[in-house]
């Protein structure tokens, strides 16, 4: 068994094969980067970059709720499951999940490509030219590769969370984007004593909530909005919420315990209503859904009332660079033009590239060879309700899964580690039973 990629689906999905795997299986994990666990979400030293989820909903593990609480416990941390800890403890967790494997071959490469191997296996290529072969693969491939984008913001710092720092503490920034990624840049900016003006701009100028004890509400699966189209969905979630509140509930009750079941809605629609859901209701949901810890949001408010942060609600209009400055002009909401002159421009708006223009090697080979294909949304590539990537019509199936991110077309959500822990003990349980089968060795014996 083959895992492409060590960060957190990768790790978590090892971590899960060594504990409740066949006997005897053999694991060899591919991560291009020199530690396991990091990815692109965990690798940050800055204690300003704490997790968004409580300690108490990170455990690797479903039925060991409080497998991280204790591993914070052993590590001399002990602390509050309800507390929100620097996100570096977390990557560290995750690697003790697996350094000590004695069944876990661990190599640190690139994968550049996969192709079909002798009696049904599949083929590894690194890039230092060694092949591995394997029964199985799965991509924990993660986001597209950040680069840089090709549009005006072709010259910004796309890395936030490793971008250098202005070189002048009074400098000032724009981070275009106001999610979760703008947080974590304005956070670290703070955390270096940084005094200039921070801008922050986006279309609708609507910030993460603030994160609160929530008790998810069971919602009933007959009760579901599925195959309704976007705009009932939405309607059908606020009706909820009004309703609960209406009870002296919280709205994040109803946005939890709905967040398991997007996943559903998402299957049940055609991609025309997917894409709906991206364009007019994702931004609304992403805001509910992925809140910031309370320090967090406070000490956002800080700055902004106190003028270091100001939210611009407009566009960029132009970005011209002129001796390591950039003169951008924004065109407010209203329709007012501002031109400001930054030093850096940071593009936060957030991790969902098209996947072909971002693709590494291995993407890029798996599309060009047809083992895998782009969904027709262009979020990643188009994989089963299971994870089972799905070759270009035509092509034989590979004996290939995708779990995390880089299985987000198949449910959009999924990104989080309930959601990936929970993909990986399916993984685990399928193959187990041996049902873990290729789309192609399905279909055969219908004929
Ligand atoms: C900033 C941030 C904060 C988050 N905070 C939380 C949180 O508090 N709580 C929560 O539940 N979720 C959180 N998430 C969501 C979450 O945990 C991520 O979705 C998760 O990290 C996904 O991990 P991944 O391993 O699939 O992807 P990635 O983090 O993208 O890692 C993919 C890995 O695969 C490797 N790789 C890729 N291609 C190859 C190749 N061809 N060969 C070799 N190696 C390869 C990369 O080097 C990388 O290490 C956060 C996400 C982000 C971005």
């Amino acid at each position: 068994m083959l895992i492409i990629g060590g960060g957190a689906s990768g790790t978590i999905l090892a971590a899960h094969l060594l504990r409740n795997g066949p006997p005897g299986l053999r694991l060899t994990l591919v991560e291009r980067r020199e530690r396991l666990g990091r990815g692109i979400a965990y690798d940050t030293p800055h204690a300003a970059h704490l997790l968004n989820t409580r300690v108490g909903a990170m455990s690797a593990f479903a039925d060991r709720p409080d497998h991280f609480h204790d591993w914070l416990a052993a590590q001399g941390t002990p602390g509050d499951r309800d507390a929100f800890v620097p996100r570096h403890l977390y990557a560290a967790y995750l690697e003790s999940l697996v350094s000590s494997a004695a069944r876990l071959r661990r190599e640190q490469e690139e994968c550049i490509s996969l192709t079909h191997g002798s009696n049904g296996r599949i083929a590894a290529h690194l890039a230092d030219g060694r092949m591995i072969l394997a029964d199985r693969a799965v991509l924990a491939t993660g986001h597209p590769l950040l680069q840089a984008g090709t549009d005006m913001l072709e010259r910004a710092e796309f890395d936030p969370w490793h971008a250098p720092l202005p070189e002048s503490p009074e400098a000032r920034v724009l981070i275009v984007g106001t999610g979760l990624t703008m947080v974590d840049r304005v956070m670290r900016l703070l955390e270096a004593g940084h005094r200039g003006e921070i801008v922050i701009l986006s279309r609708r100028g609507l910030l993460p909530r603030v994160n609160g004890p929530s008790r998810p509400i069971e919602l009933d699966r007959a009760d579901l909005p599925l195959g309704a189209g976007a705009g009932y969905a939405l309607r059908w979630l606020r009706k909820q919420v009004r309703w609960h509140e209406g009870r002296g509930g919280d709205w994040r009750d109803i946005v939890d315990g709905a967040r398991g079941h997007l996943a559903l809605w998402w299957q049940s629609v055609p991609p025309e209503t997917r894409g709906r859901f991206l364009r007019h209701a994702r931004r609304f949901w992403e805001i509910h859904r992925h809140r910031i810890p309370a320090p967090v949001a406070a000490r956002l408010d800080t700055a902004r009332l106190a003028g270091q942060v100001r939210l611009v609600t407009g566009t960029l209009l132009s970005a011209a660079e002129r001796e390591g400055r950039h003169s951008v002009t924004l065109r407010h909401r209203g329709g007012e033009l501002e031109t400001v002159e930054v030093t850096q421009i940071t593009d936060g708006r957030g991790l969902l590239r098209d996947p072909e223009d971002h693709a590494t090697p291995l993407v890029r080979s798996l599309v060009d060879g047809g083992m895998a294909r782009i969904d027709a949304l262009r979020i990643g590539l188009e994989v089963t309700a299971e994870g089972q990537v799905l070759p270009r019509p035509g092509t034989p199936a590979a004996p290939l899964h995708a779990i995390g991110p880089a299985a987000r077309a198949a449910s959009w959500e999924g990104l989080a580690i309930v959601d990936i822990r929970a993909q990986a003990a399916l993984l685990v349980s399928r193959l187990i039973s041996g049902d873990a089968t290729t789309v192609e060795a399905r279909r055969r014996p219908c004929g």
